[in-house]
């Protein structure tokens, strides 16, 4: 935030995960000048990425175990955040579940879960920042989508996360014309295969050189790609930037 000395804090959520979007997101925002918010399931994983930001980068860093599907718990995470640490000034939504599941096979149970943590979630983190967004004029948001919502599934996840997904493209565009008056941009990153854990090795060898095979760059995607887009969407320069869709998936899906 080299132009603009406030300092202001990033919330993102999921960002525990070893080789996740979410903590190579939290790397690039902390380069960028912010402060770091790190909520998670996993209390451990939580707290880990905000000693390895903080250590690395000299900002302020808090990490706390939440749920983001639970609203307490989003409320008591986020209330400790303001707390102790600057004001929030950007949110990535990055917590996020998938499932192949053919939808013939998808019980209800598991489509609520992949709504539930995909949709829901993202709701109750942004509900809860977004107010104190507006009141200081001030506020990056950004929605993990995914390249399934747009091209219906095909890389791993199924309908429910291509639903999920393509939700989050909605609830984007629809709150960037409620919140531009007030300084806040919301925008979507739509990555394709990204080298994370979120498909728990259930892509084979044979599976993974089809997908490359039809990536017109030739690889599958680094987290890093990922949260460079984010951390730019994050600036305070990039305040003309709002209610759009970045697809980061090495021209996998062109349209
Ligand atoms: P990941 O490594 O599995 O990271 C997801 C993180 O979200 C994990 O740390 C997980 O915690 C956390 N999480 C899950 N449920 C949560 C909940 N209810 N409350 C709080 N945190 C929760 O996945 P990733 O690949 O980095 O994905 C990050 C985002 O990018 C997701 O939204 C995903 O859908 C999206 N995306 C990924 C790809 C890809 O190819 N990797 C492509 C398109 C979109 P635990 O590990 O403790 O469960």
């Amino acid at each position: 935030m080299a132009t603009d000395p406030t300092p202001r804090t990033a919330v993102i959520t999921g960002a525990g995960s070893r080789r996740g979007i979410g903590r190579a997101t939290a790397h690039a925002l902390a380069a960028a000048g912010y402060h770091i918010a790190v909520l998670d399931l996993d209390k451990e994983a939580a707290e880990d990425t905000a000693r390895e930001v903080a250590a690395r980068y000299g900002v302020e860093t808090l990490g706390l175990p939440a749920d983001v599907t639970d609203a307490d718990a989003v409320d008591a995470a986020i209330g400790a955040v303001e707390a102790a640490l600057p004001p929030v000034g950007a949110l990535v939504n990055n917590a996020g579940i998938t499932s192949p599941t053919r939808f013939l096979d998808v019980t209800p149970t598991e489509w609520d879960r992949i709504l539930d943590v995909n949709v829901r979630g993202s709701f109750l983190v942004t509900h809860r920042v977004a107010a104190g967004m507006a009141e200081r004029g001030f506020g990056r948001i950004v929605f993990l989508s995914s390249v399934s919502a747009e091209r219906g599934g095909g890389v791993f996840g199924g309908v429910a996360y291509s639903a999920a997904k393509a939700a989050l493209l909605g609830f984007a565009r629809a709150l960037a014309r409620e919140l531009g008056p007030s300084g806040v941009t919301v925008n979507s990153v739509a990555p394709g295969l990204i080298d994370t854990d979120i498909t728990q090795g259930k892509l084979d060898e044979h599976r993974r050189a089809a997908m490359i095979a039809d990536v017109p760059v030739g690889r599958i995607g680094a987290v890093e790609d990922v949260a460079d887009v984010i951390a730019f969407l994050a600036r305070p320069a990039s305040g003309y930037l709002t209610g759009v869709t970045y697809d980061v998936n090495g021209g996998s899906h062109i349209h």
